[in-house]
């Protein structure tokens, strides 16, 4: 069977020697040793002053946006093509999603339609790196300036990835990295928050420890968001070895672009000017070919193959949201045109160029047959 994903793990052994001071430090959570060497490796291999370390990244950017202190009700421009974790956050914050289409080149959010949803109750902007593809950061940061609001990137996607020199960790006031088991890079369950405003930093550490201030003060209503020695552990690990994973994600998209670009019926996503990408996800949209999308999903399913219908449903079309009047998907046809026709291939470090041979055989074939 070829799954989707499938986590990239250092040597047992390397992990062992990594976790051992544990046993004898007794310091397993709540910014230990480990938890501060990871984030100051991140920061550096990031390149930015301040790196947030959480359990996972759907609570860094709940904290992120929380910490902003937003009036509740205000709005927020999002993007529907993404995880559920995106809208999600902004309404768990009391937030209200306003929703952008994308563009049909790279599947993120079209900046050319943001200033026509711009209200007096917009506060900030959620645009996410969908599959590691870059924002336009240019023309929202443009936007964002002009009308004063803040930009906070989904980046969960775009780990690694750097445009002409700048890390993706630069742009915007904020950015939300997850480093969960299937992401590019893991640390089992994990994410953070990385920012240039010194003054977050502070809020953030209380924020995502109960909103505990000192001793005797909590000064916020806080949660339990702390990434434990274990998780900063395996990030530690995996970090040594990020390049050679993109590397061998290279590959394996560098044979699917082989063998499927220039078909008729298949697009795929460009390369980006100037972007050294991850190679996070592997989107192929549908369109044009005598078969659909969800015939291609169940012929590789036959043969043990799984890909994912990422993202299908957008978020705007979530029963959860169907009481929430910006929530719908005909607002944004683009985003339901290419969710209804998008499937991302099976993608990670070790995946054989055999088995992508073999991926790309029964996509081809399903051409022929039709
Ligand atoms: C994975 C993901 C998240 C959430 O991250 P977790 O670490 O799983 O909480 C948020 N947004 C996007 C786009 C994601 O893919």
């Amino acid at each position: 069977m070829i799954n989707v994903t499938r986590s990239s793990m250092p040597l047992y052994e390397e992990y062992c020697e990594e976790i051992k001071d544990l046993w004898e430090s007794r310091w397993l959570t709540n910014m230990g040793v480990k938890h501060r060497r990871f984030q100051a490796e991140l920061e550096s291999y990031l390149n930015v002053p301040h790196v947030a370390l959480y359990t996972n990244g759907h609570l860094a950017l709940e904290n992120i946006l929380a910490v902003m202190e937003f009036p509740q009700g205000s709005e927020v421009i999002t993007t529907p093509f993404t995880f559920a974790s995106t809208t999600h956050a902004i309404v768990r914050n009391g937030l209200i999603p306003v929703f952008c289409d994308i563009n049909d080149v790279d599947y993120t959010m079209d900046a050319s339609k943001i200033e026509a949803l711009i209200t007096e109750k917009t506060v900030a902007i959620v645009p996410v790196h969908v599959y590691g593809n870059l924002c336009d950061t240019e023309e929202i940061e443009r936007i964002a300036k002009k009308h004063n609001l803040k930009v906070i990137y989904d980046s969960a996607h775009a780990f690694g990835v750097v445009k002409n020199g700048v890390s993706v960790a630069e742009f915007g006031d904020a950015s939300m990295f997850s480093f969960h088991a299937t992401k590019v890079f893991n640390t089992i369950e994990g994410g953070a928050v990385t920012f240039s405003d010194d003054a977050l930093e502070q809020k953030l550490t209380e924020m995502r420890n109960f909103g505990i201030s000192g001793q005797e003060s909590v000064s916020y209503v806080g949660g339990n968001a702390k990434m434990s020695e274990f998780q900063a552990s395996m990030g530690i690990c995996n970090l040594r070895h990020i390049e050679e994973e993109i590397a061998k994600r290279q590959k394996v998209v560098e044979q699917y672009v082989k063998r499927l670009s220039g078909v008729k019926g298949i697009k795929l996503c460009p390369a980006q000017k100037g972007v050294k990408s991850n190679y996070a996800y592997f989107p192929v949209v549908f369109d044009g070919c005598e078969f659909d999308r969800n015939e291609v999903f169940s012929a590789l399913g036959e043969n043990d193959i799984i890909a994912r219908k990422y993202f299908f449903p957008l978020t705007n079309s979530f029963e959860c949201y169907r009481d929430l009047p910006t929530a719908s998907a005909e607002k944004t046809p683009v985003a339901e045109y290419i969710a209804e026709r998008v499937l991302t291939l099976p993608l990670y470090a070790d995946l054989e160029i055999s088995d992508v041979d073999r991926i790309c055989d029964i996509i081809l074939d399903q051409r022929r047959k039709s």
